[in-house]
């Protein structure tokens, strides 16, 4: 049955059509790096939260230094941690250091280098003398204000940020769990050898490691044989997911299974031929709250199909406000030839010394069974369909390969 082709763009908002985030958990921010606000942070502190001296030196009376030479009398110290609580008056300094607190009176650090230390009494002298080494109280933030939105990834920056600002613990997105199936009676796991017909089931680490990269929670459920009794048990192991993600199998040959076993277990199926190169048909489907993603067997395809339709998928439930479909500009470095019907992802390499757009080369081979010219490609030239011949020096979209 001739089925017509899909768009990737009608396709990816059927896949997108319902997806919102999974729900939330508090957490502490220890184990936050990574994972999505889900409330916004307001600073529950003030920052720094007394007036702190930026350098070593002494703390004065800034109208004390105004003259130099000028010698003070040293009543005593404040270190980090270890605050003087007394005040500095008319004639007087304080020993001080990096981070500690200034004390009354005083309105003005000398560094350091500025001084020679007498006994009790400290030298001040040079041209040029400053004491605006102060950072005020509130410099940084103040209590109250909100400086972490919802939908923000923890990176080491907003880390650091909200612990700065007081909090403990955190509310985030919970991580999509993503359990993903190879397919195939002709697969060996990594690492073992394979006999004669077998081949290294390769795809599900790829897909892994880039789901994970954008957020999700990975279960590996090994490699279903082609047989209903195999898929069927393998599947019930993805009750807990949110996202079961086949690979292989989904084709219309005798020994693709995935469809009908799935199919049989209650599961709504939707089975597209999509107008993309690489990439076979892909399925999409449903089971109570357990999406199903099927991608192709063939390694290029698999991982091309995951960057561009189960990725958004899982940013979606994770929360993620920038989705990112993230393509950019680039200048053709060789023509290029037309495009056919499908839109057409070709393995590229992008150079450029930082002037202007980088410009894009397409690697040698662009079958979607070898993955060697994926490991060279760092970039994918999107090119829609039936897009006419590319002259070098074009302006052309890609899709960075940086996760
Ligand atoms: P299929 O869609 O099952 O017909 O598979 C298409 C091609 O991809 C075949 O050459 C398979 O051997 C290969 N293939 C299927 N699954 C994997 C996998 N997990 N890792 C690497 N290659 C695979
Ligand atoms: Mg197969």
């Amino acid at each position: 049955m001739a089925s017509p082709l899909l768009s990737v763009e009608e396709a990816l908002a059927r896949i997108l059509a319902d997806a919102s985030p999974l729900g939330t958990e508090r957490i502490t921010i220890d184990a936050a790096h990574d994972r999505i606000l889900a409330e916004p942070l307001a600073a529950r502190l003030t920052q720094p939260p007394f007036d702190a001296s930026a350098m070593d030196g002494y703390a004065v009376r800034a109208a004390d230094v105004a003259q130099l030479p000028a010698k003070l009398t040293v009543i005593g110290e404040s270190a980090a941690g270890h605050p003087f609580f007394g005040r500095v008056g008319q004639g007087e300094a304080v020993r001080i250091f990096t981070g500690a607190p200034v004390p009354e009176g005083a309105d003005g650090i000398v560094i350091q280098e500025h001084t020679t230390r007498e006994g009790a009494q400290v030298l001040v002298q040079g041209d040029d003398v400053q004491t605006d080494h102060i950072r005020p109280r509130g410099g940084d933030f103040r209590e109250g204000l909100r400086l972490l939105d919802a939908g923000r990834r923890l990176g080491p920056r907003e880390l650091s940020l909200a612990a700065a600002m007081g909090h403990g613990e955190v509310v985030v997105y919970r991580r999509p769990k993503v359990a993903i199936l190879s397919t195939g009676d002709e697969l060996v796991r990594p690492g073992e050898t394979p006999g004669t017909g077998q081949i290294v089931a390769s795809n599900h680490l790829g897909v892994g490691a880039m789901v994970r990269g954008f957020g999700a929670e990975v279960i590996q459920l090994g490699i279903a044989r082609d047989t209903a009794e195999s898929l069927n048990a393998h599947v019930a192991r993805a009750k807990d997911a949110d996202i079961l993600v086949t690979i292989g199998g989904a084709s219309v040959g005798d020994h693709d299974l995935v469809a009908p076993v799935l199919s049989k277990q209650g599961m709504e199926l939707a089975f597209w031929k999509i107008a993309m190169r690489p990439g076979k048909p892909l399925m999409s489907g449903r089971l109570g709250n357990l999406r199903v993603i099927g991608l192709p067997g063939n390694p290029v395809s698999a991982l091309v199909c995951a960057r561009v339709f189960l990725v958004p998928l899982v940013e979606h439930l994770a929360g993620r406000a920038e989705a990112s479909e993230a393509t950019r500009l680039a200048e053709a470095a060789v023509a290029i030839e037309a495009n056919g019907p499908r839109q057409h992802y070709m393995r590229a390499t992008l150079a450029g010394d930082g002037d202007g757009l980088p410009r894009v080369t397409p690697v040698r081979s662009q079958d979607s069974s070898l993955l060697s010219p994926l490991a060279i490609a760092d970039c994918l030239i999107v090119r829609s369909p039936k897009s006419p011949a590319v002259v070098p020096g074009e302006t052309v979209r890609v899709l960075p390969l940086d996760f």
